[in-house]
């Protein structure tokens, strides 16, 4: 297939808003598709050339993309950013880019959606001394053959974001009305498929093979991680209690530990570690495996577990922040793994032996999973838990939780099965909130994707005794469309400097901000991060003289510990 007819539908599925019209424009090009092709295709419409679970992502980023497109079009990066922060898309930038061209390739050959596809796959591969600079040859090579059009949507599927409204939803919706119906139980039967194997490409194949009924027999698989199944906030104990019960009244209570949550895959000698987002930490948790190596009974499993650093010399917890550094660590790992060693309390079992154990009730789960642990704290160990029918236990629980040290407790439904990627309500998490802050905003980026011409994710300042302002973070979420375009409006005005996608503003507008947490961090001037900010709404009755100081963010972050 020419990379040019699969640009013609991306064109449409922008220009359409109507989700039964972007279906059946999906629909009619996954019909027509053969094997081999498909399972690009399936992939291709949602900006991905991966599996989640592969392990490997797009070796390009932004700034090496800016150079490829000024390597094949002749135009200097300082013009491609220009363009770039106008149009809010690099796509795009490069779509003007190609127009403009200054050199012109004679001998170019048309691209297909398999070189394509494949040629941005192969620059994960590239590492080690000159591989910036061969990925930079590489995609300048598939923009000197492409088209405006084709370079936008090149560029824009390296940067991960396509910009034409397709999310999982409807290429579920897409694929069940291409092979079978678009009946409530067939697209029950992709979305099935899809929880347990994360990928619409295997999904495809399954699908050209043995039709929607071949689905069923794709299951969870060792070394494919499912999404995790997530919790919402309790209202309170007592609400979540009668929301949560089981048959006999009872719900399980478990400490809500402040670590990495992890999936531990195990076959035998080989054991591989991700994360909630599916990424490989494998290398960076020798201590993990080894735990895992003498303390699981079992052959083959999939067990879930919170991953927990702790000072060596006194074994109290260590702040997430403190054991993220060995996530991003990859050389010296052994020096880390005895700065910052771990605990593993696990939690949950979802496939044992062959089977899976997704649709098992909790109870059973805990009980299987206690049967494979042989505990040895702190290495290793079940996560503290109580079940109980009493609400008094339950907040006595929580209280101790709290008391010593911990984020909170999960509360569980011991009857349900596991549902890997949503919010099902099967689990809430009970923990403290903190007080919220009146905060200003001294710098902020333009959004990304669908709303990219708004200013949002502020940088958020807290007033110093000096007068002027030190940060404690920014903002990546929590604007609803019209607060968003509310906050433009008042800090668009207020710019002093734009460098690329950033915008240094007078800091004069105020916001209150909620967040779980106050870390330190030496990313911010404050010495302060706050962990997840959210937007909870402006304070046009403030002035930056009257926000909170850092004194207060030191006194908070003290009141944690
Ligand atoms: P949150 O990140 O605030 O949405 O809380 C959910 C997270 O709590 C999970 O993703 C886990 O990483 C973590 N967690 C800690 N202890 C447990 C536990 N006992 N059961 C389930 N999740 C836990």
């Amino acid at each position: 297939m020419r990379y040019t007819s699969l640009v013609e539908v991306y064109e449409d599925l922008a220009e359409t808003p109507a989700t039964l019209e972007k279906r059946s424009r999906l629909s009619i090009l996954f019909e027509s598709a053969d094997p081999p092709l498909l399972k690009m295709l399936v992939r291709l419409v949602r900006g991905k050339v991966f599996a989640p679970w592969e392990s490997v992502e797009i070796g390009v980023s932004s700034a090496l993309a800016t150079k490829a497109i000024a390597r094949s079009t002749g135009i200097d990066s300082d013009t491609l950013e220009g363009w770039w922060r106008q149009e809010g898309d690099l796509g795009s930038a490069a779509a003007k880019a190609v127009n403009k061209r200054v050199q012109r390739t004679f001998d170019s050959k048309p691209l297909t959606v398999t070189r394509v596809y494949h040629t941005i796959r192969e620059t994960a591969d590239y590492t080690g001394a000159g591989s910036q600079q061969r990925q930079i040859n590489t995609i300048a090579g598939l923009i000197s053959d492409a088209t405006a059009k084709e370079a936008q949507y090149v560029v824009r599927t390296i940067a991960g974001s396509m910009r034409i409204g397709v999310g999982e939803g409807l290429i579920r919706d897409a694929l069940a009305s291409a092979f079978a119906t678009e009946s409530q139980a067939d697209i029950e039967a992709v979305q099935s498929a899809y929880d347990v194997t994360n990928d619409f490409s295997i999904i495809a194949d399954r699908l050209i093979s043995d039709g929607i009924e071949g689905l069923s027999a794709l299951d969870i698989q060792l070394f494919r991680p499912v999404k995790p199944m997530l919790a919402q906030k309790a209202e309170s104990i007592p609400s979540a209690h009668t929301d949560l019960q089981n048959g006999s009244g009872q719900t399980l209570a478990e400490i809500k530990y402040d670590g990495v949550r992890a999936k531990i895959h195990v076959d035998g000698e080989s054991q591989r570690v991700f994360t909630r987002r599916l990424t490989e930490i494998t290398a960076q948790f020798p201590d993990v495996i080894s735990a895992v190596n003498s303390h699981i009974t079992a052959d083959k499993c999939i067990i879930e577990a919170e991953i927990v650093g702790y000072d060596p010399d006194t074994g109290d917890p260590v702040t997430f922040q403190k054991l993220s550094r060995r996530i991003k660590r990859k050389h010296n790992v052994a020096e880390m793994t005895s700065q910052i060693p771990v605990s593993v309390y696990l939690f949950d079992i979802l496939y044992l032996d062959g089977q899976s154990m997704l649709d098992a009730p909790l109870s059973r789960r805990c009980h299987v999973l206690e049967s494979i642990v042989d505990s040895s704290p702190p290495d290793i160990d079940r996560a503290q838990s109580l079940q109980t029918n009493s609400v008094d236990q339950l907040k006595s629980f929580y209280a101790d939780a709290v008391a010593s040290g911990h984020e909170g407790i999960m509360l569980k439904n011991l009857d349900q099965p596991y549902q890997p990627g949503s919010r099902v309500g099967y689990q809430r998490k009970v923990k403290p909130m903190m007080e919220p802050l009146d905060l200003v905003v001294t710098r902020a980026k333009w959004s990304e994707g669908r709303k990219s011409e708004y200013l949002g994710r502020p940088y958020l300042g807290c007033r110093g005794t000096d007068g002027t302002f030190y940060e404690v973070g920014r903002m990546h979420t929590g604007f609803t469309d019209a607060e968003l375009a509310e906050f433009h409006s008042q800090i668009e005005p207020l710019i002093t400097e734009v460098d690329g996608r950033e915008a240094d503003v007078r800091p004069e507008v105020v916001i209150e901000v909620e967040y779980e947490e106050i870390q330190q961090s030496s990313k911010y001037d404050s010495g302060y991060a706050l962990r997840f900010p959210r937007f909870k709404q402006l304070r046009p009755d403030l002035d930056a003289s009257q926000i909170d100081s850092l004194h207060r963010i030191e006194q908070l972050y003290e009141s944690q510990e």
